[in-house]
Formats: C-alpha cells, sequence, structure tokens
C-alpha cells in the first residue's frame, strides 16, 4: 500500500490545500494530511482545533487520515511507513524553500522522497497568511476557505480582534 504524507501548518486549511489533498488520494492509496508544529510560526488555531477543522474538510475523502506531529517529518514518515512526502508548489518562493527541505530530508531518511504538485492556477497566489490578511477586510472568502471552516474562522478573527481591543 502506497502511503504518502501531506504535511504544512494548515492555519486555516485553504481551499488550495483542499486541492492538493484531493489529488494526492487519487495517486495514493492512502494519504496522511499532518498538522505540523512550526515554532516560528504563532498560530491563529490551536494543533487540536486545525486537526479537527482538516476532518471536517475531508470528511468526504475515504482514504485521507487527519493528524499531527511535533516530530522531525523524516522521522514521522518512517514510522508512519511512508516513503513520500505531497508537497503543493506555487508561484514564487515555494520552489527555494522546498527544493532544500526536500533534499534535507531526503538526506535524513534515504527511503523518502518529495513529489510536487503544481498548485492550481486559481490559487496559485494563496496561502493561510494571505486569507488572514483578507479577513481584516469585508471580503467574501468563499473562493479561499472551505466553506466548512468559514464561521469558524470569521468567529476566531472576531475574537481575536475583540481581545486585541481590550488590551
Ligand atoms: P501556508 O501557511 O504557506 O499556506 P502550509 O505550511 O500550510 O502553508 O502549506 C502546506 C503545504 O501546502 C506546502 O507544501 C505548501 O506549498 C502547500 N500549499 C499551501 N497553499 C497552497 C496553494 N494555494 N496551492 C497549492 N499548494 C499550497
Amino acid at each position: 500500500m502506497k502511503v504518502a504524507i501531506y504535511p504544512g501548518s494548515f492555519d486555516p486549511i485553504t481551499s488550495g490545500h483542499l486541492n492538493i489533498i484531493r489529488r494526492a488520494a487519487n495517486i495514493f492509496d492512502k494519504l496522511i494530511v499532518c498538522v505540523m508544529v512550526n515554532g516560528t510560526k504563532s498560530p491563529l488555531f490551536s494543533q487540536e482545533e486545525r486537526v479537527q477543522m482538516i476532518r471536517d474538510v475531508v470528511s468526504d475523502i475515504p482514504n485521507v487520515e487527519v493528524d499531527s506531529s511535533c516530530e522531525l517529518l523524516a522521522e514521522y514518515a518512517r514510522q508512519k511507513g511512508s516513503c513520500v512526502v505531497v508537497k503543493g508548489l506555487r508561484a514564487g518562493s515555494d520552489f527555494e524553500n522546498e527544493f532544500s527541505m526536500a533534499i534535507i530530508n531526503h538526506k535524513i531518511n534515504p527511503n523518502l522522497d518529495t513529489m510536487f504538485l503544481t498548485a492550481e492556477h486559481q490559487y496559485m497566489y494563496l496561502s493561510s497568511s494571505t486569507v488572514k490578511e483578507l479577513a481584516n477586510y469585508d471580503v467574501d472568502l468563499s473562493e479561499f476557505l472551505p466553506e466548512q471552516i468559514i464561521p469558524v474562522f470569521k468567529q476566531r478573527i472576531a475574537d481575536v480582534r475583540q481581545g486585541g481591543k481590550k488590551k
């Protein structure tokens, strides 16, 4: 059975992420979407909340599993019996980062390869941080976020704003 890992921050999951998940799930027997802890980012949603949001969004895709980890990706993949990491490649800056990460992961775990799926053109410039930026304005988010998570996302943005005002 070919198992692939799709790692990321998913803070929150966007329509671009979901597009990659659907396409990768068509290629592999099983896809594990893994929320990775990234010490350099301070997230809007907790790890558990992000896992739950992804589960809500992928519930119709039978061969997708959602997990979280604070381990090294190369080690996590080894434990899961996976030899493929899936990454989405957007226009611009993704290439440099992803290229070096793929090489480092392969060095740590020589059985592990990284497979890139190019972003669909309408999601080429979409990132979680762009959506968080847009949330400060009155913009329709339905093109950017899976519809199930829009209410939760808007509520969190409102709570953060409210918290900010209290300070
Ligand atoms: P970001 O916070 O930049 O949105 P993540 O760490 O959550 O990114 O991304 C996880 C993976 O998904 C990365 O491989 C990233 O390149 C990919 N990805 C993110 N957004 C998109 C998109 N709009 N289209 C395709 N791939 C994407």
